[in-house]
């Protein structure tokens, strides 16, 4: 099939890629003209393991192409997906701005049949609102369809050729059929819905994995003052089938563009209809403070921050991606900064995203790698659990640091392999060792 992709971030452009690869004419569309002349000099704009690959693969077999015109880009097409951002509003109601704008605009460059798709993460009602919309002013038939993306960042590619399942909400059967074929290659789950149902499967899906995570984070912070493990509890959980073991690794909490904004859409879709959604507000706010458990550890240890060199490893949130949205290393680095104490930072990737978005970075020192971070410090935190960091030496960093005290987050190292060192250790719901 011809396919259009609107907007080329990590949806859009890991979906574009990827419905090349199994064998679709591909053209993807942004209306940023730097991210689309890098992507047609081969630079890819994100960081996401496999797709460069596969994108150069593509392109140079003449299944995928970049362009900042919408005009062709629809006209060609069989089926347009919409990939723009819906980022929270202050409010956190999701900002749909951007997906109307999209709508309108391909709305006035139809020139026969489209199918018209949402990946785009949107509130209940949205798409039935696209539909009138975009109704008003074409004369052309068009079908709606409401597909939810599911892709994590750091595996988008693997998610995307290999999904669990794939959801198609739409009211007909000429989409369905379509979007179905479509989709064939990569999973035989498909699910067909209504549309209504299809956009809250997405909120719910995020919402539930979110509560998964909280959960864990108050039964870790439990486990602490209990003498308990976490990381045995959620293991022995874990084997409930009626559980999984799955979003059940206690930390410092979830961030990044969808779990943060998504929880906080949710609520306010409930609040609209005079439902309070008291579960999910709890497990936003019990996510805002576990962070801070980090910071209270270095208080712990060091007592007062200022003036203490703290180095921070991972900035975002989460491995395998350079994504920095709503990542907690933003605040976990405020509040060191405002407690007066030298911070050292670095990331594999994400250093750079980070710094565009870090008002203060001026005050903070940068390393390009692990151990300059660590050097001479009074305490090192590990805020992202990048594999770089799990390979660490821990003997070769006690002796780089002032002082042997390790923050960490994301409960990457084994007691055995803390017990072999001087570390001071504190992590996530265990116990401190040292
Ligand atoms: P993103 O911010 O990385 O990318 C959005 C892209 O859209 C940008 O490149 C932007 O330039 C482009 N754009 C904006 N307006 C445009 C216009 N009028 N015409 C053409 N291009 C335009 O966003 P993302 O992370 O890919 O997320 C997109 C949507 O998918 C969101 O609703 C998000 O909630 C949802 N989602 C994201 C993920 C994820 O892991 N990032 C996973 C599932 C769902």
């Amino acid at each position: 099939m011809n396919l259009t992709f609107i907007g080329t971030g990590y949806v859009g452009l890991v979906s574009g890629v990827c419905f090349s690869e199994i064998g679709n004419r591909v053209t993807c569309v942004d209306n940023n003209q730097d991210k689309v002349d890098q992507l047609n000099s081969g630079i890819v704009p994100i960081y996401e393991p496999g797709l460069k690959e596969l994108m150069e693969k593509n392109k140079a077999q003449g299944r995928l192409e970049f362009t900042s015109s919408l005009s062709q880009a629809v006209q060609e097409a069989d089926v347009i997906f919409i990939c723009v951002g819906t980022p929270p509003l202050p409010s956190g109601e999701a900002d749909l701005t951007y997906i109307k704008q999209v709508a309108h605009d391909i709305a006035l460059e139809m020139d026969g049949y489209k199918v018209i798709v949402t990946k785009s993460t949107v509130p209940v009602g949205t798409n039935d609102n696209l539909k009138d919309m975009i109704g008003q002013l074409t004369s052309h038939a068009f079908d709606i369809v409401s597909t939810p993306e599911f892709l994590r960042e750091g595996t988008a590619v693997k998610d995307t050729l290999h999904p669990d399942r794939v959801i198609i909400g739409t009211e007909n059967e000429r989409a369905a059929k379509m979007m179905t074929e479509l989709h064939k290659p990569l999973t035989s789950n498909i699910i067909t819905t209504d549309i209504r149902s299809a956009e809250m499967i997405k909120y719910a899906s995020n919402a539930f994995l979110a509560t998964k995570i909280s959960f864990i984070n108050e039964i870790a912070n439990i486990c602490e003052k209990v003498g308990a493990d976490v990381t045995e509890v959620a293991a022995g959980m874990g084997q409930d089938r009626r559980i999984g073991s799955s979003f059940l690794q206690a930390g410092i909490g979830y961030g990044g563009s969808c779990f943060p904004k998504d929880t906080d859409a949710l609520i306010q879709i409930a609040g609209n209809v005079d439902y309070e959604f008291k579960l999910l507000k709890s497990v936003v706010e019990v996510n805002k403070d576990q962070r801070f458990n980090v910071i209270d550890k270095l208080k712990h240890s060091l007592g007062d921050l200022k003036g203490k060199r703290i180095g921070i490893w991972g900035l975002a949130f989460k491995p395998n991606t350079d994504d920095v949205r709503d990542t907690p290393a933003l605040e976990i680095m405020e509040s060191l900064l405002e407690e007066q104490a030298v911070v050292n930072a670095y990331d594999p990737v994400a250093a750079e995203n980070f710094r565009k978005g870090f008002g203060k970075c001026d005050s903070v020192e940068w390393s390009t790698d692990a151990l300059a971070a660590a050097k001479d410090c009074d305490a090192l935190c590990l805020l992202t659990d990048w594999e770089e960091f799990k390979e660490q030496d821990l003997l070769a960093l006690q002796k780089i640091m002032k002082q042997p005290i390790l923050i960490d987050g994301r409960n990457v190292f084994s007691k055995e392999q803390v017990s072999q060192t001087d570390f001071q250790y504190y992590s996530i719901g265990r116990p401190e060792i040292g």
